[in-house]
């Protein structure tokens, strides 16, 4: 790893809690060490919260919801584009902070940055939409009139993951902001930095004290917490299929509505009639971006048997050549997985693999030494028993199989318990279409990268999400709907 490529970080880093607009202690002087991935050395101790915390920031998050929950949709417009400005003023230091803490290479935090402004900019539009005067509902054989209004839920709990810190959280907090809710946010305990830098963009932009608060610190103090809290109405959680089970739950004693965003174990179909060079571009970038760790990897490939060697071989040579290193150093297309919990778990599912009798095609090379460095990994005959075809695994490992008939392919693809997303490679526009509408994913590519635009929707089927994120679904997520009936005369 070439040490001169690390830029220098001489602007201060956040550590404290914010709540109700202010920087602050935490009650019990509790503290997290945020670790460099691609060195292990601690880069910083930020300030852990407890539940003390989580019932102070939702208290200053209640009382802040009275006065915004009557701000026009112009005026939130107006503080999510601040937002969207501030963003987009400080995207390069907002990039480094997030690939130090997070690990990923500086080009795919700058996407990042460009996905936050992105999102803001358009819920500050559909924010724009809100000012309309109440939808009037038509009764066929009433004189009484009804009509419907949508307004905030009220105080929200957001909850996200490590893989994409800012991503998750703006995914969630644009929205939320929108609709009029105020929040409460919980940043992984792992990649707590960009999203403290974040909220002091949210402060610069002039947002009204209490209407966010970021309570950093572990799960199961500040998570459960928060997503027991009386006052807090609805949480919206991204991460594990496991702890979304446990948020369920815990919101389920004060009959809380929850949003999740879960795990996944997404295919990506390549059928014989494929443009080789698009389908190894469209493997390696569903299966490697972010060093795997995404819920939405296509990292299992399902290969029409005729084209199997020809894409194998071509994989093999492209995940032998992936260059894994520091993410500020040129060149590199890869960094360190996040966290050691992470890094341990990788290298456990790739012993499995070896163990359930996958065939290792090739390992590529990473640094050695400090860094949770993982080589790229890609297994072919995987069985379809073993942990590395059935679970998601969360790091760049790739597990190639072969099928015969598109039907082999549809029921291969959606054998799984999740349902996140799919993508199709073929050059025959209806076979792509007849997949797109049998695969039980809430995302199908068609010959296509990711590509995710906030207008459209983000969440799977089956044990992958509860509800949706991004468009007007988003925003609906933090709406309740109010019904009106209003008589047509009073009688004297
Ligand atoms: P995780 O479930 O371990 O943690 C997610 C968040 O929940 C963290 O902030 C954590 O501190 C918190 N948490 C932990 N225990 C809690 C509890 N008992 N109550 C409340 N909160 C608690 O997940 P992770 O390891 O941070 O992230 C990886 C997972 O996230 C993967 O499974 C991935 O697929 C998923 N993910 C899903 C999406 C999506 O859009 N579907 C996006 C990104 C990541």
């Amino acid at each position: 790893m070439s040490a001169q490529a690390r830029p220098v970080f001489d602007f201060p880093l956040r550590t404290r809690l914010f709540i109700d607009g202010s920087w602050c202690a935490p009650e019990t002087r509790q503290r997290l060490p945020v670790v460099d991935p691609s060195t292990e050395e601690t880069i910083v101790e930020v300030d852990a919260g407890s539940p003390a915390d989580v019932d102070r920031a939702v208290r200053a998050a209640s009382r802040a919801f009275r006065a915004w929950k009557q701000t026009s949709g112009a005026e939130r417009a107006g503080f999510l584009r601040a937002i969207a400005r501030g963003v987009e003023a400080h995207g390069e230091h907002l990039a480094a902070l997030q690939s130090l803490n997070n690990g990923k290479p500086i080009a795919e935090s700058r996407i990042d940055v460009g996905d936050v402004i992105a999102t803001f900019d358009y819920y500050a539009d559909l924010a724009q939409t809100l000012d309309v005067p109440e939808e009037a509902i038509a009764i066929p054989s009433s004189d009484h009139r009804a009509v419907i209004r949508r307004e905030p839920a009220g105080v929200v709990g957001l909850i996200v993951p490590w893989n994409f810190p800012m991503v998750t959280t703006a995914w969630k907090l644009a929205p939320a902001l929108a609709a009029g809710c105020t929040v409460v946010l919980k940043p992984s305990e792992f990649t707590p930095l960009p999203e403290l830098e974040l909220a002091a963009i949210v402060e610069r932009a002039g947002l009204p004290p209490g209407v966010l608060n970021v309570v950093p610190g572990t799960g199961t103090e500040v998570g459960a917490a928060l997503t027991m809290h009386p006052l807090v109405s609805k949480v919206s959680f991204t991460g594990s299929t496991a702890v979304g089970e446990q948020v369920m739950k815990a919101a389920a004693q004060s009959i809380k509505g929850v949003s999740l965003e879960l795990g996944g174990k997404s295919s990506i179909v390549v059928f014989a009639d494929a443009d080789l060079n698009l389908a190894v571009d469209l493997v390696v970038g569903g299966a490697f971006f972010n060093a795997g760790q995404m819920c939405s990897a296509t990292s299992r490939v399902l290969v029409e048997r005729s084209l199997a060697p020809a894409l194998i071989a071509r994989l093999a040579d492209r995940v032998a050549r992936t260059v894994v290193g520091d993410p500020f150093a040129a060149g590199v297309q890869m960094g360190p997985l996040t966290n050691r919990p992470q890094y341990e778990r990788v290298q456990r599912f790739i012993a499995r693999g070896k163990a359930d009798g996958a065939s290792l095609v090739v390992q590529g090379e990473a640094p050695d030494g400090a860094g949770y460095f993982v080589k790229p990994t890609m297994f072919v005959d995987v069985p379809t028993s073993s942990a590395v075809w059935r679970e998601e695994i969360f790091g760049p490992v790739l597990c190639v199989r072969s099928f015969d008939t598109e039907d082999d392919a549809i029921d291969a693809a959606n054998d799984t318990e999740f349902g996140l997303v799919a993508t199709v490679v073929t050059r025959d526009e209806a076979r792509g279409e007849r997949m797109a509408g049998a695969l039980q994913a809430g995302v199908v590519w068609i010959n296509s990268p990711q590509l995710i635009f906030p207008q459209t929707s983000w969440g799977g089927y089956k044990k992958s999400s509860i509800g949706r994120e991004l468009g007007p679904f988003g925003l609906a997520a933090f709406q309740e709907i109010k019904q009106i009936v209003r008589a047509a005369a009073v009688p004297d």
